[in-house]
């Protein structure tokens, strides 16, 4: 029997196949006597076999995509399955106190765990205790016949089901079998829900329940462009989104087609349409997209996804690599803003009530001049290949800017001293995201050269509502007149002083804002690399005159979002 379920369409596109969940299997057992011992420890050699069959599998799949070290990993859980004192324990306990095989090996392996974890004096032990848990999982799992879940081994098509992804689960999909992706929990804006978009993996996230409705195997059917989720389709429903599969494929053969095209109005005006990145990687897909830029490369992805602070030489090559990717088209890239949902294991950050109003971005690189100079060294070093801009995250006040500043400067003369003139070319730019910046968006636009407007932040913090938080997702309202108005007064004030107004937040690429933006005359729209072209294809249809126009309307008339969504389709038929 389908059961319908519905959540916030975060990626667009249709998924559909079999359900893959990643959730933790129950692996509790009854503890029972055995009266054939041999063939209860023929049950743990197997399951020891099957698991070890598992992890080389595993590792052969995600040779390409993980580093080294990972890999490794899977080599020392290999090893400890062949472990010959565990493995003699284990089998002494069956054979001379007829425990069940579920059982010995729990209390062995615990017991192996725990004399690791109490060697103090040995960090290297220590943290092996944890990959002996983490075996013991999957030989229980093998005895008890359940199946533990792993990204990283996926090899044929699925959509995955979790309560929630990280972004380093995110970082070990292969979009070539995850066909969908279903939450329970997550916003539109929350991370996983971003990098589902950069992957091109249809999204349907906090939908609440969909770990408890949907079971592994069962045919599900992701809509990503209505956020409904169909679990156990049956073969008709499959045939009909097959069908609107097809003719959504379709429409993007169409604004393939724009793929050179500027990016224009109707009525002539140019504006810019900029790809959001993660990775030196990701330029690829934004020039394969037709991007005019990169508006927003998400520098914490790099960190992210190493096990130690990256080096200046390793970010050079990193940031060369983007800029030279691009051709001649401007690079903009955010310095480091980790903290809030995005951790750093090799930077622990101290335990906090309110992570996301806390010690995070800015605020961290500008007590640590040890990690924030290296980055700026790398980036004003790489903008020697191509267009180049800096911009700092979750700056609220004067002071952090031009402390932020003050920073690049002696950068910038560091390296001038030995090479003089570089960096002369260096855009230096901010994201607007707190609510004091964009009240005191005048004072700030007088000392940068662009504004970047980060919507997902300005709006969490405008309506005092967690963006990853599902329950108040609600609040989620980039229409709402008053922060339209707040929006406008950002971009009177970037023009009133000469400065870019850009916007990388979520908001730059929705449909229903796009006349809106290009009514107040914000000059470069940011985006995942996917809408692009969806999105250049309705600026070529829309009058920046009307736009202006259904501004005024929109700020003197709406006094919802509702109804501003209503006035637009209404004007413009969208
Ligand atoms: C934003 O806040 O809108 C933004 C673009 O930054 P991030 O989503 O990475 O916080
Ligand atoms: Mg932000």
């Amino acid at each position: 029997m389908a059961t319908d379920v519905k959540g916030i369409a975060a990626s667009d596109g249709y998924g559909i196949a079999p359900a893959y969940l990643l959730v933790d299997p129950d692996l509790s057992y009854d503890k029972k006597t055995v009266d054939d011992p041999a063939a209860e420890y023929a049950r743990v050699e197997k399951a020891f076999a099957d698991s070890t069959a598992e992890l080389t599998k595993i590792k052969e799949n995600a040779k390409g995509r993980l580093g080294d070290e990972e890999l490794e990993v899977f080599d020392a859980h290999i090893a400890i399955l062949s472990d010959p004192e565990m493995m003699g324990q284990i089998k002494s306990d069956i054979e001379d106190n007829h425990t069940g095989a579920e059982e010995a090996v729990d209390k062995v392996m615990t017991n192996f765990a725990d004399m690791l974890a109490a060697m103090v004096d040995n960090k290297y032990m220590q943290e092996r205790a944890a990959d002996v848990k983490d075996v013991k999982k999957r030989a229980l799992a093998h005895l008890l016949g359940k199946q533990l879940p792993n990204i990283a081994g996926i090899d044929k098509p699925v959509v995955i089901i979790a309560r929630e992804i990280t972004p380093s689960d995110t970082s070990q999909m292969d979009a070539k079998f995850v066909k969908g992706i279903v939450t329970d929990l997550g916003g539109r804006t929350s991370h996983a829900a971003i990098m589902s978009r950069t992957l091109r993996i249809p999204a349907v996230v906090g939908s609440e329940t969909i770990t408890s409705e949907a079971k592994n195997g069962q045919m599900v059917v992701v809509d990503g462009l209505n956020g409904d989720v169909i679990v156990d389709a049956d073969d008709a429903t499959v045939k009909e989104y097959e069908a609107k599969a097809a003719a959504f494929e379709k429409e993007r053969a169409e604004w393939a087609k724009l793929v050179d095209a500027p990016s224009v109005s109707k009525d002539g005006k140019e504006f810019e349409i900029a790809a959001n990145i993660g990775t030196p990687d990701d330029v690829a897909d934004a020039v394969k997209q037709g991007a005019d830029g990169v508006g927003l490369f998400r520098s914490e992805f790099l960190y992210m996804g190493s096990d130690h602070m990256p080096t200046e030489e390793e970010q050079f090559a990193a940031y060369k690599q983007a800029v030279v990717g691009m051709k001649g088209k401007p690079v903009v890239v955010r310095t480091l803003d980790i903290g809030g949902d995005k951790p750093l294991d090799y930077l622990p950050l101290p335990e906090e009530m309110n992570p996301f109003l806390g010690y995070r971005a800015i605020r961290i690189c500008l007590k640590r001049p040890d990690i924030f100079k290296p980055q700026l060294r790398a980036l004003i070093r790489a903008s020697e290949f191509g267009p180049l801009g800096i911009m700092f995250p979750m700056i609220g006040t004067l002071a952090e800017l031009r402390a932020a500043k003050k920073v690049y400067n002696e950068c910038l003369e560091e390296l001038q001293a030995d090479h003089p003139g570089i960096g002369k070319n260096v855009k230096l730019g901010m994201m607007i995201e707190v609510p004091l910046a964009a009240i005191n968006a005048d004072k700030m636009a007088e000392e940068v050269d662009f504004f970047s407007i980060g919507t997902n932040d300005l709006i969490q913090y405008n309506f005092a509502a967690d963006r990853g938080n599902d329950t108040v997702s609600y609040l989620y309202q980039p229409l709402n007149p008053a922060f339209l108005g707040l929006l406008k007064h950002v971009i009177d004030a970037a023009h009133r002083h000469n400065t870019k107004a850009a916007m990388c937040g979520e908001m730059a690429g929705d449909k229903y804002a796009l006349p809106l933006l290009m009514g107040m005359g914000l000059d470069e729209y940011s985006m995942s690399a996917t809408s692009i072209l969806r999105t250049r294809s309705t600026m070529k249809d829309l009058d920046t005159n009307a736009c202006a126009k259904l501004v005024e309307e929109a700020l003197d008339k709406c006094a919802t979002d509702e109804e501003v969504k209503q006035l637009v389709e209404d004007r413009l038929g969208l």
